[in-house]
């Protein structure tokens, strides 16, 4: 998020020290679900529950019963959610067929795929020792830096410890390799393995089943650990008391101009009013909070140019 937009980043983690813009309004933006994010948190939620029940026997699933365990929890996820879309009212409302269709295509690609055939004759054996969605955030030191990783999965086979991660969005071949090292970086801290006896692997569930699986060494880990080093430096020149976590002005942390990404992103209301109006935002809020701040270099008449 950081990388990608300063401002999101701000709204994110800083909200509390906006002087203008309501702490709740924030808050509330940040809380806005989504089409794609419903959609992995469904499949997550089910394949959680399906390698729990793996755990304890290997007979068959009922695909069924299964499929209709995968469409309630997404029709509960679509009833309880607030979804950016409908906020924004590009559409009306979402409904089931805006999200199950996917979710159901993702879990039938898994249950075929030789990757679940594997984990049902051979790596069941090992059942006890699996890690599924394990609470909280796994936390681990990289030097002398705290750094959090959450794996999906995780899971003995001989002498490798293996991690899949589900994914049910697109490719994304450099974000998604920053994670693996991280989660070989944790697995190792963690269990006390050499990073090259961790296989981390990326499961993209659709729209077929497909594996993205890298093993790294200490050196891969070593040059991470910079990686981190690096960006955390410059996460800290965005606070003037880093004891206190207090940030610098909020004016510092600009906005992206970038029409591909504020136009699906959950706080485009505060930064661009005229292009997507929120209904609880009046003209004179508008203006007494600067969400049209004329100095600020990404503009709204800069996007609106650039929107064409
Ligand atoms: S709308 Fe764009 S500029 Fe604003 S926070 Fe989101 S990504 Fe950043």
């Amino acid at each position: 998020m950081f990388s990608i937009c300063k401002r999101k980043y701000f709204y994110h983690y800083y909200n509390k020290y906006d002087q203008k813009i309501p702490v709740r309004l924030i808050r509330d933006l940040k809380d806005l679900s989504s089409i794609p994010l419903a959609t992995g948190i469904a499949a997550h939620e089910v394949i959680e529950a399906l390698l729990n029940r793996l755990g304890k026997t290997n007979q068959d699933v009922d695909r069924v019963k299964f499929m209709d365990y995968a469409l309630r929890t997404s029709e509960h996820l679509t009833k309880s959610s607030q979804f950016h879309e409908v906020y924004y009212q590009q559409i009306e409302g979402v409904a089931i067929e805006d999200v199950y269709p996917k979710v159901e295509l993702s879990l039938e690609n898994l249950l075929d795929s030789d990757r679940y055939r594997w984990l049902v004759e051979e790596a069941i054996e090992t059942s006890d020792d699996w890690v599924i969605e394990p609470g909280g955030y796994g936390e681990t030191r990289m030097d002398d830096l705290k750094v959090y990783f959450k794996v999906d999965f995780l899971f003995p086979v001989g002498d490798l410890l293996y991690i899949l991660d589900w994914k049910t969005g697109k490719q994304d071949a450099e974000r998604h390799r920053k994670q693996l090292v991280g989660y070989a970086a944790w697995a190792s801290y963690h269990f006390e393995v050499d990073a090259d006896h961790v296989v981390p692997t990326i499961a993209y569930l659709h729209p077929k089943y497909e594996e993205v699986e890298e093993v790294f060494n200490e050196f891969d880990l070593e040059h991470f650990a910079i990686q981190i080093r690096a960006e955390t430096e410059e996460m800290y020149e965005y606070c003037r008391d880093l004891e206190q976590n207090i940030p610098i002005d909020k004016s510092e942390f600009t906005r992206i101009d970038d029409p591909r990404i504020c136009s699906i992103c959950e706080y485009r209301g505060l930064c661009w009013p005229d292009d997507y109006p929120v209904a609880s935002i009046t003209e004179e809020d508008a203006n007494s909070w600067a969400l049209r701040d004329q100095t600020d270099p990404s503009s709204s008449s800069l996007l609106n140019q650039s929107l064409g």
